[in-house]
């Protein structure tokens, strides 16, 4: 099976509800281009996740949301559950970005809960791995991969595996204009593909790995014309319709 781009737009805390309506009005417009060519997600926050999903209804762009708690429900001041954004129809659900990881404590094993969660509620996930740059100068680049991929996917089926999404993210890439090479990407990603091959089989042929670090128009061409890229999450430049629209367009033209 031929894997498919994905691009999707990780809008971390920006935008409020009316900002939402606003940017999600423009992409549905602009992205409609792009329908059967590839899939295309935006992830607001919370409070703006009934917002876009009303205003891209019927679009091709697709709702994810930022986190899920692994409870049904409970005692989880400031977590959001499974079946709440089900409820509102949110499709994918980002989990384990290094902002997570770095700033509130989530662990492989939280990743790995999470995703169960989603699974459970029939949301896709969008996994998050990556490696700092003190790893990657280190030379356990590799091995911090590894054992981030073992652990958000223990116990997870390969027939699970065909709603997951992995996001390649260095941490060193994330927001600060530096990116990765096309070349180190791509070998990056091969790595991540020979990790799931020993997991999964044949299936890891299947699974969409996107890269996500400082991608933006002048760069996406390059990066998703590699072999094992399969798209991008994308912070800074998936807040302006041009900018998004344009990243799309560069990386199904290359
Ligand atoms: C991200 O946070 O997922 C991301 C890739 O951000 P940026 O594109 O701004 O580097």
């Amino acid at each position: 099976m031929a894997r498919k781009i994905f691009i999707a737009g990780n809008w971390k805390m920006n935008k409020t509800a009316a900002e939402t309506a606003e940017l999600a009005s423009a992409l549905k417009a602009s992205l409609a281009q792009f329908a059967g060519k590839c899939e295309v997600a935006v992830c607001p926050t919370f409070t703006s996740l009934a917002t876009a999903v009303e205003i891209l209804k019927g679009s091709n762009v697709k709702v994810g949301a930022q986190n899920i708690h692994w409870a049904d429900n409970g005692a989880y001041t400031g977590e959001i559950s499974g079946a709440m954004l089900k409820e509102i129809g949110v499709e994918y659900v980002i989990i384990g970005h290094s902002e997570r990881r770095q700033y509130f404590g989530e662990t492989d094993e939280t990743v790995n809960q999470r995703i169960k969660a989603a699974l459970k509620y029939g949301l896709k996930p969008i996994v998050c791995i990556g490696e700092t740059l003190a790893e990657r100068e280190g030379g356990v680049t590799n091995t911090v991969l590894e054992k981030q991929i073992r652990g958000a996917f223990a116990d997870i089926s390969a027939a699970d595996m065909d709603a997951v999404t992995i996001a390649y993210e260095p941490v060193w890439a994330i927001g600060t204009g530096k990116t990765a090479t096309p070349e180190v990407a791509q070998e990056t990603h091969a790595f991540i593909r020979s990790v799931l091959t020993a997991l999964y089989g044949d299936k890891a042929q299947d699974i969409v790995v996107q890269y996500g670090g400082s991608m933006k128009p002048e760069n996406s061409g390059a990066l998703v014309s590699k072999q094992d890229i399969d798209g991008g999450l994308i912070g800074g430049a998936a807040l302006k319709a041009d900018s998004f629209t344009a990243l799309i367009q560069n990386a199904l033209n290359a």
